[in-house]
């Protein structure tokens, strides 16, 4: 039988697998402290630990989720795009963007996406699994190993890479547990946000477990025609329900959402499309993210210009909307939202 993977268990899970080898409670502390802070590479570097439980632990579990493939660096080395090898043989992606004075994390939450979102190099390329929490923490802590012998450290982790985290809630929320755990990642819960298309009934959920933890929705256009056009998931969370949804999220949280809008050249950038979009905002605590839409294999339609990028934030900002406008980086090694494509094993897309 294959072992299973350590970075799987939750803190009371480790504890109950602990008890079964009869170890005293204070061996849970020891063992968080040597997978969460000290991100050991193999339990023989666990030296709180006596050897014999070591070797036990060695032989019941895997600690290396995932297999380094290869990494690829943008021009100016801003942006880092790692291929990390699943234990059954794909390909993910995850970013590293290195800022002045911050480093931000893009993690990936499936192989693949079911969501088919048109211009989404992962929605084109189909889906064949969600990532596990050991897969999903393992991708954060390879960066922060690599940054430490740097000195510095991993704080802002977005949840935007492959995948729609909310089809895979249960892995992502003990992911998001173990993140932002002082005790074990401690990375905090305001520099962390989840992006999602709109899956309806996980919003209410996600506000319950994770009120603290940031929340962003992909909205991508104004009307249910042309959204379920890019986004089909949009037939099943359409606008009205999606948009009460949010409404319900701020009043139990009294936390803002952003809003991600990928401008296309002609299609969703209008002035009209902007007024409308400022509508469907009215009474939501919000702050609109306005992305140049990127380029992906299949999808032929441009990015809007700067000119139209310009007037459309112009025309929300007249509706009092705050806008930012994301600054595109890494898209030369398609590295950029919605270019992330991995590989998954061709016989097992679903
Ligand atoms: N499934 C989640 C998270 C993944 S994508 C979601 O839908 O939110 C992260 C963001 O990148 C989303 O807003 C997504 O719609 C956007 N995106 C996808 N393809 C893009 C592209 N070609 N250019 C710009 N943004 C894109």
């Amino acid at each position: 039988m294959s072992k299973a993977f350590i970075y799987d268990l939750t803190p009371l899970e480790l504890t109950e697998a602990l008890n079964a080898l009869e170890q005293p409670g204070f061996r849970t502390k020891q063992l968080l402290q040597g997978l969460y802070n000290k991100l050991y590479q193999d339990f023989d570097a666990f030296d709180a630990i006596p050897k014999s439980l070591r070797e036990a632990l060695d032989n019941q579990f895997n600690i290396t989720p995932l297999k380094l493939h290869s990494t690829v660096y943008s021009k100016n080395k801003d942006t880092e795009k790692v291929l990390f090898e699943t234990h059954d043989g794909h390909l993910i992606e995850t970013v590293l963007m290195r800022f002045e004075r911050r480093n931000t994390l893009c993690i990936s939450t499936q192989v693949g996406c079911p969501m088919a979102c048109v211009f989404c190099a992962t929605g084109q390329q189909g889906f064949a699994r969600n990532l596990s929490m050991s897969e999903i923490l393992g991708q954060f802590i390879h960066f922060q190993r690599e940054l430490r012998q740097k000195n510095e450290a991993l704080r802002n982790v977005v949840f935007m890479g492959m995948g729609e985290p909310f089809l895979n809630y249960e892995n992502v929320s003990n992911s998001l547990y173990a993140l932002s755990d002082p005790e074990r990642l401690g990375v905090g819960a305001r520099h962390i946000t989840v992006s999602t298309v709109g899956v309806i009934p996980r919003i209410a959920q996600f506000a319950k477990d994770h009120p603290q933890v940031n929340l962003a929705i992909s909205l991508h256009a104004p009307d249910d025609a042309l959204r379920t056009k890019l986004l089909p998931a949009n037939k099943q969370f359409p606008l009205d329900n999606l948009m009460k949804a949010c409404r319900d999220y701020v009043k139990e949280t009294n936390r803002k959402i952003t809003f991600e809008y990928a401008l296309i050249d002609q299609l969703n950038d209008t002035t009209e499309h902007a007024h409308a979009f400022a509508k469907q905002l009215k009474g939501i605590l919000s702050i609109v993210n306005l992305i140049t839409l990127n380029p992906s294999k299949d999808y032929p339609y441009p990015g809007s210009s700067s000119m139209r990028v310009q007037n459309f934030r112009n025309v929300l900002v007249s509706h009092g909307v705050r806008v930012t406008v994301r600054l595109r980086r890494g898209i030369e090694i398609n590295a950029g939202c919605g270019q992330l494509a991995g590989s998954i094993k061709s016989n097992d897309i679903i």
